[in-house]
């Protein structure tokens, strides 16, 4: 950032703004710096909680104008603590989240501050859905600019690969859209490439017809059970119709989901077809391979699954995570994850295998910056402990695994679920994620877009 002549004033910013500006040392502070990860603690100079769209022009100029670091925030759940920036301004959309269905044109236009419960509580009375996450206090915004990995990828592929149009305020404040037709180059790269290029306001969604009732649930396995279960998903997720989606975690479940504290492996799937008899007989196939100790599986609400898993990641829990894509799950990588998983004797931390491929896998890898769509799968190693006092063997639990997976990655980062990384210790590295041709055409576009890099608080990339 160059720096400024101009000294930032809250009361200066405040006359611009129509929205609530917090300095420090001001009443709801820290409640208004505090993001979803509670490792993240850092102080900015202010923060603007935006009234309306029309408060991001003057908050963007006003971080230009006096040289300070800008941090842009939807729901607030970046891993790396993204949304928030020591001695810089935070814009901070949480209240911006309007949200309109147009189900003539299976369109959804949802303003940037939404979360994914505004979104399917909006779509859920027309029986339409926009691919999403699976934890529903999860920002649209945040989520869908690194790509947007769920229940509906498999049918539907990323949010992002719904993308109708993406209305956004630039580096120098203009209010552009962006679409196949309008600045299409700053279209593909809002397809994976994070929130480099400009604030966006709304996003435009294709939607697609869903529920509102539909066939999920989980296979529960118990620890002597889950070398044969890895072994049932590596066969069963050979030929699965799209409309199948299936998330396996390995995770001593916190008390609140009162199942014991014992590690558990729960194979997690989402039927999005009407054909219910079909989506039984492939769970029924899967019992067969691997039978469960335990299952819930029915018909239930759309939006009830979307927030099954939300009591596990209250705000402010600690977390780190890494991620890989991997195609193999043949015994090395069975013997790995079944050892890993036992170590979790506490709860605290996690990881996800995403079943990959169907719509997701079949868009050609150039068409989006988003890496790796080839892979069959996605390991998310997570956290979600409490105490500080277990940040070092939580954290080496999460590098340990990411270790022992190395032999078997095929190269893919999702940079959603990437962590803060220590200075020098795997930092992240826009050239190695994307690949030299993908990282090289986010570069022009952010020359076009972002030459000062204003738009620097995100996972980087620099203008050169
Ligand atoms: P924020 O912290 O608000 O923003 C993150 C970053 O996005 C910002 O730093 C900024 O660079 C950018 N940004 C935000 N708003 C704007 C804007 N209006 N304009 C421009 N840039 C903006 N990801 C998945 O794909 N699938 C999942 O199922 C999933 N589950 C998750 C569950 C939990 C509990 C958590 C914590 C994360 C999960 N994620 C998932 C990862 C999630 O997609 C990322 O953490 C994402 O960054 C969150 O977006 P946000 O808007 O909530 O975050």
């Amino acid at each position: 950032m160059t720096t400024s002549a101009l000294r930032p004033e809250l009361d200066d910013l405040r006359t611009r703004v129509s929205g609530t500006v917090t300095g420090r040392e001001e009443p709801g502070y820290d409640e208004a710096r505090a993001v979803w990860n509670g490792m993240t603690d850092r102080r900015p100079w202010a923060v603007v909680r935006a009234a309306g769209v029309g408060d991001v022009v003057p908050a963007v100029t006003y971080a230009r104008e006096h040289g300070l670091d800008l941090a842009v925030r939807g729901g607030g759940h970046n891993v790396a603590g993204n949304g928030v920036v020591d001695d810089g301004l935070v814009l901070d959309l949480g209240d911006v989240h309007a949200v309109s269905v147009d189900p003539a044109a299976a369109t959804v236009r949802v303003e940037a501050g939404a979360t994914l419960a505004h979104v399917d509580a909006a779509t859920e009375p027309y029986g339409l859905v926009v691919p999403s996450g699976v934890v529903s206090s999860t920002g649209i915004a945040g989520l869908t600019l690194g790509g947007g990995v769920g229940w509906l990828t498999r049918p539907h592929g990323l949010a992002a690969d719904n993308l109708v149009s993406v209305e956004l305020v630039t580096a120098d404040g203009r209010q552009i859209t962006a679409s196949e037709t309008e600045h299409p180059d700053l279209f593909w790269a809002l397809h994976g490439g994070g929130g480099n290029f400009g604030v966006v306001t709304a996003f435009t969604f294709r939607a697609h017809p869903h529920g509102p009732r539909l066939f999920a649930g989980n296979l529960v396995y118990r620890q002597d059970r889950w070398g044969r279960a890895w072994a049932a998903l590596e066969e069963w997720t050979r030929d699965l119709p799209d409309a199948m989606t299936a998330i396996t975690t390995t995770m001593t479940p916190p008390p609140i989901a009162d199942m014991g504290d014992e590690p558990l492996l729960l194979v997690g799937f989402t039927w999005a077809s009407a054909d219910r008899a079909t989506g039984e007989a492939l769970v029924g196939r899967l019992r067969e391979l691997a039978p469960p100790d335990e299952e819930e599986v029915g018909e239930m609400r759309w939006v009830e699954w979307q927030q099954a898993f939300d009591p596990v990641f209250p705000k402010g829990v600690r977390a780190y995570w890494r991620n890989t894509s991997f195609d193999r799950l043949d015994d090395e990588v069975i013997d790995v994850l079944v050892r890993r998983g036992a170590e979790q004797t506490w709860a605290g931390t996690g990881f996800d295998v995403h079943h990959m491929g169907g719509a997701f896998g079949r868009v050609p890898e150039e068409a989006t910056p988003f890496p790796h769509r080839g892979a069959r799968f996605w390991l998310n190693i997570y956290g979600f402990w409490s105490d500080p006092a277990d940040d070092a063997d939580r954290i080496a639990f999460v590098r340990g695994l990411s270790a022992d997976m190395e032999p078997f990655a095929t190269g893919g980062q999702y940079v959603n679920f990437q962590g803060l990384e220590p200075a020098g210790h795997r930092a992240f590295d826009p050239r190695a994620v994307f690949g030299p041709t993908k990282y090289e055409r986010l570069v022009g576009v952010k020359r076009r877009y972002d030459p000062e890099n204003l738009f620097h608080v995100n996972h980087n990339i620099p203008p050169g």
